[in-house]
This record gives C-alpha cells, structure tokens and sequence, in this order.
C-alpha cells in the first residue's frame, strides 16, 4: 500500500510542481518573486497569505544571505510551516464523557466518508462511540459503518424521515446513558438554500445543548459547566480540491456555528493545496484530520512540516 505522504504528495505535485519549477533558475531576483506569487494565487493560497507569504519568504532569504534560488525553496517550507503550525492540533476525546462531535459539511465534500474513518479511527483507540445519522446517509455509507458497527462498539441511532434535531437529542441522550465516550453527530449537507441549512444546524447545536452538561473529567474550575454543555467539537469537512470556495465555506459555516476545527479531504487528488495556507491566514481553525483516499484508513492527522514539504517536492 502506498502510504500516505506518498499519496499526499501525489495529490499536492499538481499544484506543487508549478511552485517548485519556480526555483529551477539561476538567480534570486524580481521574476523568481513574481513567478512564486504567480504559482501561489494559481494554488489557491488566496492574495493575503501570498503576500504574508513572500513577505516572510523575502526576510528569510536576506537572513541567510543565500544567493542559490534552489535553497530559496527550503526557506520557503520554513515560511509555510510556521505559517500552517497554528493548524496542527490533535482533536482531544478524553475529557468529557460522552465527547459529542458535531459534524457539517456541504454535499459532496466527503462528510460521510470522513465519519466513517473518524468513527474507525476512535474505535481503533479503543473509543466506544455512538453515532446519530440524520436520513441523509447513503445505503453504502450506512453498510459500511453496519461492518464497523458489528466489530467495533458503534451504534447507530437514525430515523427516517425524523426532525434531525430530535435525532441528535436522542443519541446524545442515549450516549450519556449507555455511558460511550463519543457521540458523533452526522448532519445534513444539503437544504433547499444556505440560509435553512445554517438554521437547522444551529437548530441541531441548540437542541443538543440541552441535553445539559456531560461528564467533565478534569473536574475543573467554575465555568466547566458551560464548557462541558455539548457539542464539544463542531467540525466541518470541506473539500481540498475546491480551493477559495472551501474557504468561504469555512467562513460561513464558523460564522454561524463556532467551528472548532476541519477535516479536509481529497488532498489525494487534484488538491489546492495552498487553501490551506489561506484558511491559516484569514481563519485559522485547527486541521484535525486531512483525507488522502476514499478508504476508511486514509485518515491521518495534519503536519504542518510534512504537508509543507510534501506540497514543494
Ligand atoms: P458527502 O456527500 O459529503 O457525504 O460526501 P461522500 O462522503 O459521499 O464523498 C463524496 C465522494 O468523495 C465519494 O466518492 C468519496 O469516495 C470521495 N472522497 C471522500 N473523501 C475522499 C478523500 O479523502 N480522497 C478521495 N480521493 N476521495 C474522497
């Protein structure tokens, strides 16, 4: 099996490659900047972090007094994983029991596939989880997690044709009750317009809200009663591939939900990769998982270094 940086890189090498051809000449000098920013935008970092980029780049290279264009490149891994740093953060389950993980996502983004290897990556730690699956699951989806859900400790709270907000109650209620360590809450991807889809998913957070406070291991100080209310993770999964457009997502759904962090998927593919580098400069919500394969183990948690140097080779 090809691993996954393999398949990371692979996916990155068609935007990449036009910004490593950028270095291939002889001298560091005003067309070597302007190629860069060129293959920058074309990656779809977006213009505020091309600039912070080139920026941070340009003090890089006066500091190393380099006049090689080839190690303007390992400079420009410096600048890239310090800027996407602040993205690495592992999502935590451990400290509220049950853990309630509310899930977003446009159609087509790769929510469904992302719960299930989610779902597979918790129980492999050992997590007993508990999903509640809105009616929008694809019978394929839904048999896959049925394999998961015989072998692991998954359980499957749906309805058809249900309010979803009653849904996400009653599996929250239910996580509580038979004491699991993670609820994931799967949400709708698709309404007739925006606007009913950010109503309904804060309709969901709203009701879940009120199934009270969970179980708070740190046992910490006055205001963990609020903080321990679910959902404790609100996560959008967003597409790599549709570049900009998956940073607007990212925008409205944190506008109108609260994000606390992204999985991006399909970087396997054709990704533009550098909306990354946007989401780190104009809304910089933690990565917890990127997606490198339409398997339930093309899962992995986001590394700055390794994506920025996967993303230049
Ligand atoms: P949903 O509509 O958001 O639930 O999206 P799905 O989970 O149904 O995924 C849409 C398509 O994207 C499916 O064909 C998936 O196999 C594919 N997909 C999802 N994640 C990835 C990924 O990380 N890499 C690749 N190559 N394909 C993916």
């Amino acid at each position: 099996r090809k691993s996954w940086i393999d398949k990371l890189k692979a996916g990155l090498r068609k935007t990449g490659a036009s910004i490593a051809t950028v270095f291939t000449g002889t001298q560091i000098d005003d067309a070597l900047y302007e190629d860069l920013e060129a293959a920058l935008l074309m990656a779809d970092t977006g213009v505020k972090a091309t600039e912070h980029l080139l920026q941070d780049l340009k003090r890089r290279v006066k500091d190393s007094k380099t006049t090689d264009p080839a190690a303007v490149k390992g400079l420009l891994v410096e600048s890239l994983t310090s800027l996407l740093t602040p993205l690495q953060k592992p999502l935590l389950i451990g400290r509220f029991k049950p853990t309630v993980i509310m899930v977003a996502g446009v159609n087509g983004a790769g929510k469904t596939t992302s719960i299930g290897k989610l779902t597979r990556h918790l129980a492999t730690s050992n997590a007993s989880v508990l999903l509640a699956a809105a009616d929008t699951f694809r019978a394929a989806a839904r048999e896959q997690l049925g394999v998961w859900a015989d072998r692991t400790a998954v359980d499957i709270i749906s309805q058809d044709g249900g309010d979803p907000a009653a849904v996400a109650f009653d599996a929250v209620s239910a996580g509580k009750a038979r004491g699991r360590d993670v609820v994931l809450v799967d949400t709708a991807g698709r309404l007739p317009t925006q606007l009913h889809l950010m109503e309904e998913l804060k309709k969901i957070k709203r009701v879940v809200q009120k199934t009270g406070p969970c179980n708070d291991n740190a046992n910490l100080s006055s205001s963990t009663e609020a903080s321990s209310l679910p959902p404790h993770e609100v996560l959008l999964v967003i597409d790599g591939n549709t570049g900009q457009n998956a940073l607007t997502q990212v925008k409205a759904f944190d506008d109108a939900l609260g994000l606390t962090g992204l999985i991006v998927t399909k970087l396997d593919g054709t990704a533009k990769g550098g909306v990354l580098a946007a989401i780190a400069r104009e809304r910089p919500i933690p990565v917890y998982f990127i997606g490198v394969g339409e398997k339930l183990e093309d899962l992995e948690t986001f590394n700055a270094r390794e994506f920025s140097q996967a993303l230049l080779s």
